[in-house]
């Protein structure tokens, strides 16, 4: 999950960012409207955390433009504590939900998880693939009932994997969606985490039909059909 932050009050960005990846979550974080404008079109998020008052761009404008150029991205809109009609005016703008400051980070948590479930399969929290299952509040994997233990990393990118079953995976989209804007990771880190992941997946449970797929030339794919080839 990869998620944008825009806020001018450098204080409360950087804990949101600081916050958000010891989730696990990747995050980028920009200080003006503009640029929030810019990142939001350029790259892929799962949700953008937009506050309402910003330097260049307000949070409504920006708003309404990502929208008006069909850009449905989940978005969390912040409004200072009394700014109630501006919290109209954001939902009115396309925002999908909103958070009064000051917040506490639990908080904000339950918010994007709701956002960016709420698309995906209609509230469930478990993502299942064959015999595997991933609880995304929980942080709970579970191979034919056995727990599988996995880093951060690895639990966020087997999410990104299980939210996208069956599909060919590029090294590039999941860089996009697991890693943040600054990491610079190398099209190698991805084969070296889907490693760590498949001995912890697949390896270890040689009776099962293996669940993650490389296609060679193009990237991944999950999955425990027959005619999917590893
Ligand atoms: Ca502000």
């Amino acid at each position: 999950m990869r998620i944008l932050v825009v806020e001018d009050e450098y204080k409360i960005a950087n804990s949101v960012k600081k916050g958000l990846e010891q989730e696990g979550y990747a995050v980028d974080v920009v200080y003006d409207g503009n640029e929030g404008y810019d990142m939001a079109s350029a790259e892929e998020y799962d949700v953008i955390i937009l506050d309402l008052m910003l330097p260049g761009l307000d949070g409504v404008t920006l708003c309404k433009k990502l929208r008006e150029d069909r850009n449905h991205t989940p978005i969390l809109m912040l409004t200072a504590k009394g700014q109630t009609s501006d919290k109209v005016d954001g939902l009115n703008a396309g925002a999908d939900d909103y958070l009064v400051k000051p917040f506490a980070f639990e908080e904000l948590l339950a918010r994007i998880r709701a956002l960016t479930r709420r698309p995906v399969n209609g509230g469930q929290t478990i993502l299942k693939v064959g015999d595997l299952e991933l609880d995304t509040t929980a942080y709970e994997v579970k191979r034919v009932g056995k727990s599988v233990n996995l880093t951060r990393r690895e639990f966020a990118l087997l999410e990104y994997l299980m939210r996208n079953p069956g599909k060919i995976m590029t090294k590039d989209q999941i860089i996009a969606h697991v890693w943040d804007y600054d990491a610079d990771v190398l099209p190698n880190t991805v084969e070296v985490y889907v490693g760590y992941l498949r001995r912890k997946i697949d390896n270890v449970f040689p009776k099962e039909k293996p669940i993650i797929h490389t296609v060679r030339g193009f990237g991944y794919k999950l999955g425990q059909n027959s005619n999917v080839k590893s």
